[in-house]
C-alpha cells in the first residue's frame, strides 16, 4: 500500500473565525473555574484518553509508520509526563508573585497575577503528531485559555481523535479545544486569530509566521529545525556513545528536531567509533511499524527527496557512504544511511536532513570539534560526550545551543521543569519549564492601596517646595 498521509478537505478564513469567536466564548466561562477545577477535569479528560490508547497508537501508526514502542514512549507517555509536570506544579507556578517597593509604600500591596492571553494558536510539524500538539495543549489549558491546533495536515487524525474525546467528556466548555484542518495558509488563519501563536515546524514557515504575528504585535514562540552537534572526545565512554549516536539519530527514522545530525569524534577514537556504529547499524530491525521494529519510515514524502540529495551530495564530494537505499518509494522505506568522513561543506553538514542519515567526520582537537559544531545558523541540541563529566560541561557552555547535555541525547523534552527551545534560527522563546506556562499569561501588575484609606498621599496636588524635599530624601532611601 502506497503512503499517503491524511489530506482531510480544510476549513475556509470563515469557519476560523466562526470557530475563534467560539472558542473565545468558552475562553471567558474556563477562566472563571478556579485552578484546581480546571487541573481536576483535566486529569479527567486525559483519563478518557488514555483509555484510547490502542485507538490511538494504530492512528499514529497508520499515519506515520513509526515503530509501536515509539509512539507509545515518546508520544503518548510523553503528554503523560507533561501533564503530571503541570497538573502537579500549576499552582506554584501560577500563584501571585508579590515583588519588593520602596519602603514608603509600606501601606500598599505590589504583585504580579498571571491572567491568560485568551485564545493560543498552536501550529504543529507532521513528526509528533500527538506529543507535540497534546503536550503543549496541557499547560495553554490550564492556564486558562481556549486552544485552536492546528496539527500538520499530513497527520492529523490523532488530534481529532482527541478533540473528539474533549467533546464526549463534556468536561471543557463546547469549543474550549478545537482542532482546525488545512494547510499553511490554514494555519495563517489560526494564527490572525489568535492572542498567542506557539509554533513548531521549519525555520522558513516559522519565519512567516513571526513576520504575520509582529503586524498584530502579538506574541509567538518558534520552535524550529536544527542540527545536533555530537562532540565525542577521545575519552568518550565507548559503548554508551556508539548506541546514543545510533538511536539519537535513528528513531523516529531521524526525524527528531533534536536528533543528532552531525557526529564530530578526535581522531583517536575515530576508526573505533565508527566502526562499532556500522556494526550496530546493521543491527537494527527495520518495518512497518510493528512491536518488535526499531526503525520505521519516512513520514513525509518530499523527505526522502531531502534524504537522497544529501547522500548524492556526500558521494560527490568524497563522503564513504553505506547504506540510504530505498526500499520502497511508495512505501517511503529507506535503509539506514551512515556517512563516514563527512565534511562541513557537505549538505549532511551544513543543512537540516531530518532523516535517518548519520553523518561522522573526525576532528584534531575538541577545539575544532567546537568550532565546526557552532558553525551552522541552526542552535537547537547539542551534546558533548566524554568519562571526564567536569571537562565535558565546561565545554558544553559554549556550544551555541538552547539545549545541551552531557552523555546523553534526546530527553530535555520529558524533563519538563527544563525549558526547551532553541537559538540563532532554531527558534525565540521557550516552552516547558516554569516560564513555558507562564508565558501563557499576561503578567497583569497589581499595586492595592491598603491603609489609611481616605487620605491623599503627600506627592499629589497641591506642590510645595517642602514636600518635593521631603520626597527627594525618602526616596535616597528606597
Ligand atoms: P512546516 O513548517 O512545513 O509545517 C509546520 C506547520 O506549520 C504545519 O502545520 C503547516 O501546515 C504550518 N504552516 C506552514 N506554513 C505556514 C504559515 N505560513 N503560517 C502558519 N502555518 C503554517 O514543518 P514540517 O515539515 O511539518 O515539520 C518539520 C520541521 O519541524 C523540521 O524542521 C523540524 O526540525 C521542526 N520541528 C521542530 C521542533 C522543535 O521543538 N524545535 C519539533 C518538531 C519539529
Amino acid at each position: 500500500m502506497a503512503v499517503s498521509g491524511t489530506i482531510l478537505p480544510g476549513v475556509s478564513k470563515e469557519q476560523v473565525q466562526e470557530r475563534a469567536a467560539a472558542a473565545r466564548q468558552a475562553q471567558t466561562v474556563w477562566a472563571r473555574y478556579t485552578l484546581s477545577e480546571r487541573v481536576r477535569r483535566l486529569r479527567a479528560v486525559w483519563a478518557e484518553i488514555d483509555a484510547a490508547r490502542p485507538r490511538i497508537v494504530e492512528t499514529i501508526r497508520e499515519e506515520t509508520g513509526k515503530p509501536v514502542a515509539e509512539i507509545e514512549t515518546m508520544e503518548i507517555d510523553g503528554v503523560s509526563l507533561i501533564l503530571t509536570y503541570f497538573t502537579r506544579h500549576a499552582h506554584r507556578i501560577l500563584k501571585d508573585r508579590p515583588v519588593s517597593k520602596p519602603w514608603f509604600f509600606f501601606n500598599k500591596r505590589a504583585y504580579v497575577r498571571h491572567v491568560p492571553r485568551g485564545i493560543i494558536g498552536l501550529i504543529t510539524p507532521w513528526n509528533m503528531p500527538f506529543l507535540i500538539p497534546v503536550g503543549d495543549a496541557v499547560p495553554a489549558l490550564i492556564s486558562g485559555n481556549a486552544v485552536l491546533l492546528k496539527p500538520s495536515e499530513w497527520t492529523p487524525r490523532s488530534a481529532l481523535i482527541v478533540e473528539e474525546i474533549v467533546k464526549a467528556t463534556g468536561l471543557l466548555p463546547e469549543g474550549l479545544f478545537q482542532v482546525i484542518i488545512g494547510d499553511g495558509a490554514v494555519g495563517a488563519a489560526v494564527a490572525d486569530e489568535s492572542d498567542m501563536i506557539l509554533f513548531t515546524g521549519s525555520t522558513a514557515s516559522g519565519k512567516k509566521v513571526a513576520r504575520a504575528a509582529a503586524e498584530r504585535l502579538k506574541p509567538v514562540v518558534l520552535e524550529l529545525g536544527g542540527k545536533h552537534p555530537m562532540i565525542v572526545l577521545r575519552d568518550a565512554p565507548l559503548e554508551r556513545a556508539v548506541k546514543a549516536a545510533v538511536w539519537g539519530r535513528f528513531a523516529n527514522s531521524g526525524q527528531i528536531c533534536v536528533g543528532v545530525e552531525r557526529v564530530f569524534v578526535e581522531e583517536e577514537l575515530y576508526p573505533r567509533f565508527t566502526e562499532a556504529v556500522a556494526k550496530e547499524i546493521k543491527s537494527l530491525r527495520q518495518g512497518e511499524g510493528g512491536e518488535d521494529t526499531d526503525l520505521g519510515r519516512l513520514i513525509f514524502p518530499r523527505q526522502l527527496e531531502v534524504v537522497q540529495a544529501h547522500l548524492e551530495d556526500a558521494r560527490a564530494k568524497g563522503a564513504r557512504v553505506t547504506g540510504g537505499e530505498i526500499i520502497d518509494a511508495e512505501k517511503l522505506l529507506v535503509s539506514p544511511a551512515l556517512v563516514l568522513d563527512a565534511r562541513p561543506d557537505m549538505k549532511v553538514m551544513s543543512e537540516e536532513t531530518f532523516g535517518p542519515v548519520l553523518a561522522v567526520m573526525p576532528v584534531r582537537s575538541p577545539e575544532e570539534a567546537l568550532r565546526l559544531a557552532n558553525d551552522t545558523p541552526f542552535g537547537l541540541a547539542a551534546s558533548v560526550w566524554s568519562r571526564d563529566v567536569a571537562r565535558a560541561e565546561a565545554l558544553s557552555a559554549f556550544v551555541e545551543a538552547g539545549l545541551v547535555s552531557v552523555n546523553d541525547v534526546l530527553s530535555h523534552y520529558v524533563v519538563c521543569s527544563l525549558p526547551f527551545g532553541g537559538v540563532k534560527d532554531s527558534g525565540l522563546g521557550r516552552r516547558h519549564s516554569d516560564e513555558g506556562m507562564r508565558m501563557f499569561c499576561q503578567p497583569q501588575s497589581v499595586l492595592v492601596h491598603e491603609w489609611p484609606p481616605n487620605l491623599p498621599e503627600m506627592w499629589w496636588f497641591p506642590y510645595s517646595r517642602m514636600k518635593t524635599r521631603l520626597i527627594s530624601w525618602m526616596t535616597r532611601f528606597a
